[in-house]
């Protein structure tokens, strides 16, 4: 059990990671007291291509049995633990991080932006702090970078609180992993395409989509190059889960 300032994480297993079953809300305040109490780390928005990865990855793993706080951001996550007999809400991290920023900016919190080609980033990070008047960003570069010790080293000298890294996954977790030790008092989130959300670049699905859990069928129409990646991974992981977790066939 792990409470801080008298909240509690109430996580529900798959395959034997910990997911938090917090609402929207309730995610959020507690991220908000990762950063308050200078406790730090990361929140990892946790789709079924992630879980796949930790089962056959140790190293992937390590890093989501470590993470302070685990969201249910895929809806095939969702209908695993629903399968399981788990109710959790499902949080997209895209939201949960733009919410994030707005209570940065509310409390004058310093984030950074790491992630994303360069246009992306710059547009994004304009189009934020047109939105959040009081946003302090005091760093953001973007995610081709060749030289990453120079990246951690200026990530370091200006001491963010909480960092958005958005270099697609495992990439992403494989940088926080680093930065993490450089900032051990900062929060650091892996935010997959949401710069490309931010910038307007990439459009998110409809709402009546988002509603019904499909998000992810009109992205892989849109941008059919991800159908390849996307389309044959929640059916293969939502049957896993019956086998392995219902009728615990190994
Ligand atoms: N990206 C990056 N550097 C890389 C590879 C990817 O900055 O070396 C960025 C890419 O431009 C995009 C983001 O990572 O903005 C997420 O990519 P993708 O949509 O593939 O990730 P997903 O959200 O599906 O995890």
């Amino acid at each position: 059990m792990y409470i801080i300032f008298g909240m509690e994480r109430k996580c529900v297993k798959l395959f034997g990671f910990d997911i938090d079953s917090f609402n929207f809300e309730e995610a959020i305040d507690y991220a908000l007291e990762l950063i308050n109490t200078k406790k730090g780390g990361q929140v990892i928005t946790i789709n079924p291509e992630m879980i796949e990865n930790a089962l056959v990855n140790k190293t992937f793993a390590d890093v989501l049995n470590q993470a302070e706080l685990v969201v249910p951001d895929g809806i095939g996550i969702k209908i695993g633990l629903k399968i399981k007999g788990e109710n959790v809400d499902r949080i997209a991290g895209v939201e949960f991080a733009h919410e994030l920023l707005n209570r940065c900016s509310q409390n004058k919190i310093p984030v950074a932006f790491v992630g994303a080609r360069p246009h992306v980033v710059l547009s994004a990070v304009k189009n934020l702090k047109a939105k959040f008047d009081n946003l302090k960003i005091v760093y953001y570069q973007n995610g081709y970078f060749s030289d990453e010790q120079r990246v951690l080293k200026e990530l370091r000298q200006k001491s963010p609180k909480l960092v958005l890294v958005a270099l697609g996954s495992p990439k992403q977790e494989n940088f926080i992993k680093q930065a993490r030790e450089l900032l051990p008092a900062s929060l650091f989130i892996g935010v997959g395409g949401s710069f490309d959300v931010w910038s307007g670049e990439v459009q998110r699905a409809p709402k009546i989509y988002q509603n019904l859990g499909l998000e992810w069928l009109y992205r892989t129409v849109k941008e059919p190059k991800r159908f390849k990646r996307i389309f044959p991974t929640i059916p293969r992981f939502l049957l896993n889960v019956i086998k392995k977790e219902v009728f615990k066939i190994s």
